[in-house]
């Protein structure tokens, strides 16, 4: 006997996922160190010499394994929005600023965080990296960037 269908518009359907699992930094390791000293590192093919930051184990123009390099940090707002917003595995939400960054010496747009006044983090605003102020659940939330006032 068939069972009587509810259609799926109804109602609400309820979903609960939790997950867990345990990894380590791998070969990103020296990136993540050095985000939480305040340093960009980046990486470069030696094929095509585009310089990725975040950095690419593997270039992703053309797969060849890429190398270490050292950025200044500083860069330019492409775009920035802020609101309230939850970090990823953090237990509260609070203001953020996001925003699209060209870092100077890389040839792909990032995404950060910004910490500043709202008036200042605009459009061609000048930042600079800056290692987060508190402990971040995960080492990329130590991607920060302040008004380059420099
Ligand atoms: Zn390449």
């Amino acid at each position: 006997m068939a069972h009587p269908r509810k259609p799926v518009t109804a109602g609400p359907l309820t979903l609960e996922l939790q997950l867990r699992y345990a990894y380590t930094p791998g070969g990103l390791r020296p990136y993540f160190e050095a985000l939480q000293q305040g340093q960009a590192l980046a990486s470069r093919c030696p094929q095509c010499q585009r310089i990725w930051f975040p950095p690419r184990l593997l270039c992703s123009y053309d797969r060849s394994t890429t190398e270490w390099v050292r950025l200044s940090g500083r860069g330019r707002i492409i775009s920035v929005t802020c609101g309230t917003s939850r970090l990823p595995l953090a237990q509260t939400s609070s203001h953020h600023c996001f925003a699209l960054l060209a870092l100077d010496g890389a040839d792909n747009a990032s995404f950060a965080r910004v910490i500043g006044d709202e008036r200042v983090l605009q459009k061609g605003a000048r930042v600079r990296l800056s290692a987060a102020a508190a402990a971040t659940p995960h080492p990329a939330q130590s991607a920060c960037f302040v008004v380059d006032d420099k």
